[in-house]
């Protein structure tokens, strides 16, 4: 089970109820023990080995921290008394880590002063257990962490899942409405901000409802996605989103980008999706599936609302689709 699921790029709803379910094996966790006696190290690997789980080894905190980075255990086992570096020095340390602070610290220690053990929490420890290790506890304690923990990683990947359920489209994978209104409203206020412009693109596919009515929906949708897809790989930049604004509508945000930029980037879409060669017999405009695009761009000014810029794009959408289809109008904006 080691390891985040901070960037999974979740791509269908059964593979976010795979990673729901309790499919782990106690081979699948990893316990690092951390202690400068051997044979304590010998004693805590022969309880730990038997109980199922896997186990890694360090000698002092500095191992410990250099083994985490690159092993990512579940849970630590960690003495608080050891050379070159301590265990609590050790584990307010590993917090910082990525990742430390969800990995619960089980401390093993013969302190048993209120002093060390409240400074045993403070640093960061989960639990704590006392010298001579009274084994039974031990081993339940460590059960209990082993859970939280699952529990823990099953319940970021449904958040992670929730978030990316409803901020991306089921069908072609790009943002949705939703998304696309949030980072719009971010990216206005930024470009106000840095006084740099800020693009909209919105893409129409042309006499789509023929498309439907001559090779069904299912034909209809595969087609979507294929659109979204060269859609997506044009707008390259990290701040660039790409959405699905309505239907058969997308709609790309492009900060510091110009419009002339923008118009550029629209044109290669343009070609890139007549390209795909996707044929469309009942088409007005010629026998693949082709785009219509209407750009807008301006520097933002907050006492402006953001949706003029959309309509500008849309204004602009409007004409491509009445003097032909199949191109690009840039919109210029009336602040008035
Ligand atoms: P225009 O060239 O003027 O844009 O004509 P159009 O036919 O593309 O535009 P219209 O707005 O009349 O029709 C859009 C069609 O898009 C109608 C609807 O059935 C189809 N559509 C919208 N969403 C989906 C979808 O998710 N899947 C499929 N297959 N079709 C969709
Ligand atoms: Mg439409
Ligand atoms: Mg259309």
């Amino acid at each position: 089970m080691t390891g985040s699921n901070d960037s999974h790029n979740w791509q269908t709803e059964t593979e976010i109820w795979r990673h729901l379910k309790d499919t782990e094996t106690k081979q699948d966790f990893l316990i690092l023990v951390v202690d400068d006696e051997k044979i304590m190290r010998l004693q805590l690997r022969q309880v730990i080995e038997r109980e199922g789980y896997r186990l890694v080894e360090a000698r002092n905190g500095e191992e410990c921290l250099q083994l985490f980075k690159s092993m990512k255990p579940d849970l630590i086992l960690l003495d608080a008394i050891m050379p070159v570096m301590d265990g609590f020095t050790c584990c307010g340390k590993l917090q910082k880590l990525e990742g430390g602070e969800r990995t619960p610290v089980l401390m093993i220690t013969g302190l048993e002063d209120k002093a060390s053990v409240d400074l045993a929490f403070k640093v960061g420890a989960a639990d704590y257990v006392t010298k001579p290790i009274h084994w039974a506890v031990l081993r339940q304690r460590m059960r209990r962490l082993i859970e939280q923990s699952k529990l823990h990683y099953r319940l970021e990947t449904a958040i992670q899942a929730l978030q990316h359920l409803a901020s991306y489209d089921g069908l072609t994978q790009v943002a949705n409405r939703r998304l696309f209104d949030r980072h719009l409203n971010q990216e206005w206020q930024r470009m106000a901000r840095e006084q740099l412009p800020l693009s909209i693109i919105l893409c129409d596919v042309d006499c789509f409802k023929a498309y439907n009515d001559t090779y069904g929906h299912p034909k209809g949708d595969d087609c979507l996605q294929k659109v979204a897809q060269v859609i997506n790989q044009a707008a390259r930049r990290p701040a660039d989103l790409v959405a699905r604004y309505g239907g058969e509508e997308f709609a790309i945000i492009l900060p510091k980008t110009t419009q002339e930029g923008a118009a550029k980037l629209a044109e290669r879409i343009r070609v890139s999706v007549k390209k795909l060669a996707i044929p469309h017999k009942s088409s007005s405009v010629g026998e693949y599936v082709t785009l219509s695009l209407g750009v807008s761009s301006m520097v933002p000014i907050r006492e402006i609302s953001v949706s003029k810029l959309i309509a500008a794009a849309d204004k602009g959408l409007y004409k491509a689709k009445s003097k032909g289809r199949d191109r690009v109008v840039s919109s210029r904006m009336k602040l008035q």
